[in-house]
């Protein structure tokens, strides 16, 4: 029986679908995460702790138990845990980017500095040290600008300016963000953060998979909701692209470039792109799959889901169809509107009877203290729906969206 690693962390989303995905498979499933699970003393073939911050301690671990039982593929199912995943596959000799490939999909400077120099088109950019003088840096920036902590995601932590003022503000917010307990950031992404050059347009995000640094196109999804800041909050996702064929092509051509410039060859990549008058560009790759629940949105061949074809291409078994289903899909993504403890949600079934709308799945709890971007990173949940077009299923979504009310105190 083969047998696939994942790597959990803790704070995941994406668990319960990449163990949905094994066991369909069949496989045998060894979990890893950062924190030690009650049942590990019970299940020592399958529950292991890792410290993820430490790939080549991880690859030593992975290695020793690999010699007992052997493992066959590698899977880090967040941005946490790419790198980590590179070092342990490599260390095993199992396909996998390299490791190198892997850190630069992970700290947003060294992402630009490859993407730029080799000619993708990205925001100008530059890197500040938060020793620096904001006051002085503000003055010399251009406006309006983005500024970006180097290695958190889900856009936290991203911040517009337009002037001088906003980005002083910005400066210390990203800073503050830095130091708290729930970030945990070493090094560089600790004493720095990036400056770019606003891009305005429309965003999309390109789902794919590398296959021997081949890239196939899973998904391109239309975010219709304008993303003009001061704060990015990811909404609606809707696939398949309104934009012409001709365009969505570019899009992929460029992630391609993109993956290429980073040294990615392997695995899911998860893009986001924007394009304007001036054609498409690259605001970021990141070297794994769709975050939250929003896979539930995809299905492929005749309804394997994205965490299936994942883990197929990493154990290197035949893929019967990398094409999406044909019907339009979409999910959104239920932004937290303020700060404070969740005391109700109210609405969930109407929501789910408006026509279309196939789920609405809450995972902030009651009683859970919600933090907004940028300092937070969750989400009050997801809305999931299918349509006749992209136009019906961003319908069904704003309408299943306008049913719910989450009271916050
Ligand atoms: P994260 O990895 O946290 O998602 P990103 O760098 O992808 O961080 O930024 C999050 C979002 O912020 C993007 O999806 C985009 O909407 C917006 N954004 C980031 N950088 C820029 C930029 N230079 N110009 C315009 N929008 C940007």
């Amino acid at each position: 029986m083969d047998r696939v690693l994942l790597l959990l962390p803790t704070t995941t989303y994406r668990t319960q679908a990449f163990v949905d995905a094994a066991s369909v498979l069949g496989v045998d499933l060894v979990c890893a995460s950062e924190r030690p699970s009650t049942f590990e003393t019970h299940a020592p073939d399958n529950l292991i702790t890792l410290d993820f911050t430490d790939p080549a301690g991880a690859a030593e671990t992975i290695a020793r138990f690999a010699g007992r039982r052997p493992i066959d593929a590698v899977v880090p199912v967040d941005d946490l845990t790419t790198v980590v995943a590179a070092a342990i596959a490599t260390r095993l000799g199992l396909k996998t980017n390299p490791v190198a490939a892997a850190a630069a999909a992970r700290n947003k400077h060294a992402m630009r500095q490859r993407l730029s120099g080799a000619g993708v088109p990205v925001p100008r950019f530059r890197l500040v040290s938060l020793g620096d003088d904001p006051e002085a840096t503000a003055r010399r920036a251009e406006y309006p600008c983005v500024l970006k902590p180097l290695a958190l995601s889900a856009s936290r932590g991203v911040i517009r300016a337009d002037d001088a003022r906003a980005f002083v503000a910005a400066f210390h917010r990203i800073a503050a963000i830095l130091r708290r307990d729930d970030v945990s950031v070493a090094g560089e992404a600790a004493a720095a953060l990036l400056v770019e050059e606003f891009i305005p347009g429309r965003e999309v995000a390109l789902e794919g998979l590398l296959m021997a640094g081949g890239l196939q196109t899973l998904a391109l999804f239309d975010k219709p909701d304008p993303l003009d800041g001061p704060f990015f909050e990811e909404t609606i996702y809707v696939t398949p692209s309104r934009l012409p064929a001709d365009l969505q092509e570019q899009l992929s051509r460029v992630t391609l470039k993109a993956c290429a410039a980073l040294g990615l060859t392997e695995g899911p990549v998860h893009a986001e792109l924007r394009v304007n008058e001036r054609g498409p560009w690259v605001i970021e790759v990141a070297a794994r799959s769709i975050g939250g629940l929003c896979s539930r949105a995809l299905r492929f061949g005749t309804g394997m889901t994205l965490e299936e074809l994942i883990l197929r291409h990493a154990l290197g078994w035949k893929i019967a169809s990398l094409d999406r289903e044909r019907r339009p899909a979409g999910v959104m993504m239920i932004p937290i509107p303020r700060a404070g403890r969740l005391v109700a949600v109210r609405g969930k079934e109407a929501a789910e009877a408006v026509p279309g709308v196939e789920e609405v799945a809450i995972t902030a709890h009651v009683g859970q203290e919600l933090v907004p971007l940028p300092e937070g990173w969750q989400y009050l949940g997801f809305i999931f729906a299918r349509g006749e077009t992209p136009e019906a299923v961003e319908r069904a979504l704003r309408e299943a969206h306008a049913r719910l009310a989450f009271d916050i105190e």
